[in-house]
């Protein structure tokens, strides 16, 4: 499962347990994205990587890849995806990402090898256009998942934050307390979290 994760929230958490149901997937393995190149403006991957294994570790199902926060430069999915099937040559591998960020595949690198190295699924929120993945020519290469809980969004959880409105129930308590504690998205911080000890 690719994304930015900036934070990670129960959208993503519940879209990774329900493609682990419906497509009958033996784990999850969640890959925070290093450097996306078409963004400016990220969390640092240190903070998305911790608040990502923070969420998932009660679920012996969901893993964390450092894969792509440990790659220097921009971060291209198919260079993930390559790795991936050379250390699983065997396995079948699902690449479980948002359906606004899959309708852009045609602008990522090599768009054509990653169709090949991994079913793309994409998993969709309320009132999402699908038509615009029909009309792309996706639909016969993309499987969609719709997921009501994918009303919560990454920007909203940051304005959020910002604006010092509730963010409970939208994201685990551990990440809320983790994002609180080391100042991010605009919170105060715990005065010294980041200082050497
Ligand atoms: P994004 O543009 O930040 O997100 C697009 C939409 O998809 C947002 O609504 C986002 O909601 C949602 N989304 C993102 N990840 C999701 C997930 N795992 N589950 C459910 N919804 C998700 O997209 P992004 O995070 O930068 O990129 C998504 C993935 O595509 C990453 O793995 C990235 O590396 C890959 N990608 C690769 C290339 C390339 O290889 N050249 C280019 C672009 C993206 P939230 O904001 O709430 O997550």
């Amino acid at each position: 499962m690719g994304g930015t994760f900036d934070p990670i929230h129960l959208g993503h958490l519940v879209t990774a347990e329900q493609a682990r149901v419906d497509l009958g997937l033996d784990e999850v393995l969640f890959i925070p994205a290093g450097q996306p190149w078409q963004k400016d403006g990220t969390t640092p991957a240190e903070h998305r990587y911790v608040m990502t294994v923070l969420a998932t570790a009660a679920n012996p199902a969901f893993r964390v890849s450092r894969a792509e926060i440990d790659r220097p430069g921009p971060t291209y999915t198919v260079e993930t995806l390559r790795r991936l099937r050379a250390r699983l040559p065997d396995a079948h591998l699902c690449f479980i990402t948002g359906a606004d960020a899959i309708r852009s595949i045609l602008t990522w690198k090599d768009a054509e090898e990653c169709l090949q190295l991994a079913d793309f699924v994409a998993a969709s929120r309320p009132g999402h256009d699908l038509g615009a993945l029909e009309a792309e020519g996706f639909t016969d290469q993309v499987r969609v998942l719709d997921v009501p809980a994918l009303a919560i969004s990454s920007t909203d959880i940051r304005e959020r934050f910002k604006a010092d409105r509730s963010v409970s129930y939208l994201i685990p308590a551990e990440v809320e307390q983790y994002a609180r504690k080391h100042g991010l998205y605009g919170t105060v911080g715990g005065l010294e979290a980041d200082e050497p000890c």
